[in-house]
């Protein structure tokens, strides 16, 4: 065997890798990895902690350098000096469609079509009542809102609500039934593209097409995908889509998420939440609503400005990215990234009983790898954490699904010798059993 079986070129000759038949020298391709990397330079923009290797960046992205002293700024000046004045002065009130436009560019959509607000459950919560209206004004026998029963529980608990609430009916399905259960009935397809646990990605050009041809919209949340993997929104005709600022996008803890409505939509149905944010003359004080045109109706209320400034900033990095290729040449990198940490899975730790839950077609995965195993996969991980590896860990239902091990591969910052390294670690913790020892069991509130 070449020990290159996983490996496979990722169409960037500079993460091309030979044959690697020994952890030694494996270490030293990784170090060549690094010095050829196109994008190396986008670590700089990153404040990471001494001695960790942090593969949890699609959980919780990591600080930017430059967000301090920005926050630092809107706290001081904009809030401490010149107080409300900032709503005009420092362009507060404008932020969450300015934003938008910066995150409009990582998902193929369009200048004005994005808004960076609110949470992503509430933005769901939005975007599946405006579907349900326009998917019902067409044809009211579409009673049903289908999902995987494997999605992201925060957006079934939505969809569960809304159809409580207006007497429809939501479908949860496995993931290989998704075709077959797509039926005239079907309102509206709720996906998301990069599945959480598994990392397993959809493609969303042909599942909108499969949704439109029964007369479906479709819904996407890009909660793993935005600032993961190149989006086409517009090129994949899809309808609704939604996502997170503080994974991939850096954001910082419970940074606004965003919304993007299709604009042959935007104007035919206004979110439910209809806040004054929402409204076409805000500052006007009527007492009946009257939507905004445009995406600015999908805001509700006051936006927190503090943490749109941290996203702000954040989303700065990938501009800075863009210079060097934009999401095509991070997607190569992670490609790579999670291609090596495959790799390195099969052939170091080939005796220690871990599945690969992730597949290995790289037009089905996102920008993370997870692990399974049979026992130990909480504590495996929590030995690593004391190790200074952060990856994490997502339970299993104790049936069908495992649990994971979850390691995020994010590449604006993530270097080829820190998947080395995690992998030694990993090694060391299943050779020496240190995983085993009790406080490594000890579950806290946040896995
Ligand atoms: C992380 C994540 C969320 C988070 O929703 P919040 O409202 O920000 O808590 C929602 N959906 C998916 C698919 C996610 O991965």
């Amino acid at each position: 065997m070449t020990g290159c079986a996983v490996l496979r070129l990722t169409g960037a000759d500079a993460y091309k890798v030979t044959a690697m038949h020994t952890s030694t020298n494996t270490l030293a391709k990784c170090q060549a990895l690094d010095l050829q990397d196109p994008l190396r330079s986008l670590r700089e923009l990153f404040q990471l902690p001494e001695g960790v290797i942090y593969l949890d960046g699609n959980s919780l992205g990591v600080l930017p350098k430059a967000t301090p002293t920005r926050v630092a700024a809107a706290v001081t000046k904009e809030w401490g000096q010149d107080l409300i004045k900032s709503w005009n002065s420092a362009g507060w009130f404008q932020m969450p469609l300015l934003v938008g436009d910066k995150i409009a560019r990582l998902i193929g959509a369009e200048e004005g079509e994005v808004v960076a607000a609110d949470s992503t459950s509430i933005n769901l919560f939005k975007v599946l009542s405006a579907a349900l209206s326009i998917a019902q004004a067409d044809d009211s026998e579409k009673k049903t809102i289908l999902s995987e029963r494997t999605n992201f529980p925060t957006d079934l608990y939505i969809a569960e609500a809304l159809c409580k609430e207006r007497g429809l009916t939501l479908k949860l399905v496995e993931t290989e039934d998704l075709q077959s259960a797509l039926q005239h009935d079907v309102a509206v397809l709720m996906l998301t593209h990069v599945n959480y646990r598994t990392g397993a990605m959809f493609n969303m050009k042909t599942m909108t097409a499969s949704a439109h041809n029964v007369g479906a919209l479709m819904v996407w949340d890009l909660a793993h995908s935005a600032g993961a993997v190149p989006v086409d929104l517009k090129g994949s005709l899809v309808d609704f889509a939604v996502g997170c600022g503080y994974k991939y996008l850096n954001g910082g803890p419970g940074a606004p998420a965003f919304v993007w409505v299709n604009p042959k939509h935007t104007n035919r149905y206004w979110q439910p939440l209809n806040g004054w944010w929402g409204h076409a003359a805000p500052f006007e004080f009527t007492p009946e609503y009257k939507p905004a045109t445009g995406i600015t109706r999908y805001q509700c209320g006051t936006q927190p400005i503090l943490s749109l400034t941290a996203l702000d900033t954040a989303l700065d990095t990938f501009l800075e990215a863009e210079k060097l290729g934009g999401m095509q040449a991070l997607r190569k990198k992670s490609l790579a990234l999670s291609d090596l940490f495959m790799h390195l899975v099969q052939t170091q730790l080939a005796e220690h009983g871990f599945g690969i839950a992730t597949p290995i077609d790289e037009d089905f995965r996102g920008s993370q790898v997870s692990l399974t195993r049979s026992k130990g996969a909480y504590a495996i991980v929590q030995a690593m954490i004391a190790r200074g590896v952060m990856g994490d860990f997502r339970t299993g239902d104790g049936k069908n699904q495992p649990d994971i091990l979850r390691f995020g591969l994010t590449p604006l910052y993530t270097r080829f010798v820190d998947v080395w390294h995690a992998i030694r670690h990993l090694k060391e913790v299943m050779d020496s059993g240190e995983w085993q020892q009790p406080q490594f069991s000890q579950k806290n509130v946040v896995t």
